[in-house]
């Protein structure tokens, strides 16, 4: 990627172009808050030795911006307001699931894709909540910089705080772009993770789901 070895003095750090690492005693540069987003995105291009001004790079900073914005979205939404908004009482105690929920997201140690399925299922006490908020749920926590081992937990959460069902269970499959185009480069591997609650803890009820899960058939 460098064509030449050298080190940019910067703001008082100096960042090694193999590495990127920032050597400035731990601390970030100073002074970046002061330029948009559109004009670091314009710098990190020409830092990669490229040229900003070319006709193909010339709208990438405001396109990157928008893309961005778009796919951290989900640092504006409120999960509790979404969930509460479409609560209804019913009496039914049965598992109920939704699976097969697309995902995509952004690992926060590499901001690369990562992307796949989740699988949502809970037992009611009373209360159920609209088919359609589950996706949305999703997306609250996918669309931020995330761990998939976090975004799990926090799906769960947010369904067991909304409608404190008998448990809930979360499973979450997906494929990370820094692994396989970077790294260790493994193009088949998927990372699977789970969240479990209540009665999600018991084996009869685990199993029962966990069964549903793999009975899906449309791998990621
Ligand atoms: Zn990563």
């Amino acid at each position: 990627m460098a064509k030449g070895r050298r080190a940019i003095a910067h703001q008082g750090a100096t960042i090694d172009p193999d590495h990127t690492v920032a050597v400035n005693n731990g601390a970030a540069p100073k002074g970046l808050e002061r330029y948009s987003t559109q004009q670091i995105v314009r710098e990190l291009v020409s830092r990669l030795d490229e040229d900003p001004t070319r006709d193909g790079l010339l709208k990438t900073p405001e396109r990157v911006e928008k893309a961005l914005t778009f796919l951290t979205r989900g640092y504006h939404q409120h999960p509790q307001e979404i969930l509460r908004s479409a609560l209804f009482d019913v009496d039914y105690d049965e598992m109920v699931m939704v699976k097969d929920i697309e995902m995509y997201s952004l690992c926060e140690h590499h901001m690369l894709p990562f992307f796949g399925k989740v699988h949502i299922a809970y037992i009611p006490k009373g209360k159920v909540v609209g088919l359609s908020k589950l996706p949305r749920l999703v997306d609250v926590f996918a669309r931020r910089l995330q761990v998939q081992e976090r975004m799990t937990r926090e799906i769960a959460n947010a369904l067991q705080e909304a409608i404190k069902p008998q448990g809930v269970g979360v499973v979450v499959e997906a494929r990370h772009l820094c692994m396989m185009m970077r790294g260790v480069e493994k193009q088949n591997s998927s990372t699977v993770t789970s969240s479990m609650s209540g009665v999600f803890l018991e084996d009869k009820t685990r199993a029962e789901f966990l069964s549903l899960v793999r009975d899906h058939g449309n791998s990621i």
